[in-house]
């Protein structure tokens, strides 16, 4: 590991003390949207044990002589237990050591972060959390897509498309959901979106419903594919679009068109100015 050579502005920074482990969110991926807490303890840590969704350039700035320790799937590299992890972890702490566990996103947002912790704190271990930004809402950002609008949505809902086993999460009442939120961000989505469609076409949502699909959201890979409802199950394979990835289903996906700022840097005009057909926003009627 190369010598971490990030200065943090100037402020009273906690220490991680020995025996306590830290639980970190990484953010979705590109290294600027990582909290300065989490800067913090990646140059304190004595071990770091990190996800698959963690970048190795985050990683890059760790402490020197900062222990790695990788607990996740990556490369056809089995996946170490939920269990397992939070085991080592109780372990590392009781050696005395100062541990970073540092996760994709935000640690409580579908990362079993919860689990985790409350492990930890059965056997004794004391922790802090720190947020990271969530790939439903951040990944959505870098593709110019607002997961609220006045003009479209009061409520926005985050849903899991798979449950522990890997299996559609059967407990999704889709009727329900699609009554209550003009807005559904969608995590692990991809393998069961056959499942999710017909969720919500069952439930009523229109075939010509905007849906946007933003894989490996906020890296360089960032891929994002603006379908429909009707037709997301078969442009998601012919755009051979892969996981880790989200799908946001509802109107807010058509503000892309006046949003995607990372067309903007690309020197592109806005595709339309308008894309909800509101005139001024909100704000300025
Ligand atoms: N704790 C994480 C989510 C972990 S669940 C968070 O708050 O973001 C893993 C799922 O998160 C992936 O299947 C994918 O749906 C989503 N995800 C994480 N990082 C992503 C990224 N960079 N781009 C797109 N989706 C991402």
């Amino acid at each position: 590991m190369t010598e971490s050579t990030l200065t943090l502005p100037t402020g009273d920074w906690p220490e991680i003390l020995p025996g306590w482990v830290w639980l970190c969110g990484a953010g979705p991926g590109d290294p600027g949207l990582l909290t300065l807490h989490a800067i913090n303890a990646l140059r304190q840590a004595d071990v770091i044990v990190y996800d698959a969704l963690v970048s190795e350039h985050i990683l890059s700035w760790a402490g020197e002589g900062a222990e790695l320790i990788y607990a996740g799937k990556r490369g056809g590299k089995p996946s170490a237990k939920q269990a397992d992890i939070s085991l080592q972890l109780v372990d590392l702490s009781k050696e005395g050591k100062r541990v970073l566990r540092l996760k994709g996103g935000d640690p409580f947002v579908f990362g079993r972060g919860g689990e985790e912790a409350q492990t930890l704190v059965q056997h004794g271990v004391p922790v802090r959390i720190v947020p990271g930004i969530s790939a439903g809402i951040g990944g959505l950002a870098y593709a110019g897509i607002p997961v609220t609008h006045r003009d479209v949505n009061q409520a926005v809902t985050f849903v899991t498309g798979h449950d522990q086993t890997g299996a559609p999460t059967k407990s999704l009442d889709w009727d329900a959901l699609s009554r209550a939120s003009g807005v559904l961000v969608i995590y692990m989505g991809m393998k069961h979106a056959p499942h999710i469609q017909k969720g919500l076409l069952d439930a009523g949502r229109p075939l010509d419903e905007p849906v946007a699909v933003v894989s490996q959201a906020t890296t360089p890979d960032q891929k994002v594919l603006e379908t429909t409802l009707g037709d997301m199950v078969e442009d998601i394979a012919e755009a051979a679009m892969e996981p880790p990835a989200i799908i946001c289903i509802g109107r807010s996906v058509l503000m892309r068109q006046v949003l995607d700022w990372q067309a903007m840097l690309r020197g592109e005009e806005p595709r339309n100015l308008d894309p909800l057909g509101r005139g001024k926003p909100a704000e300025e009627r």
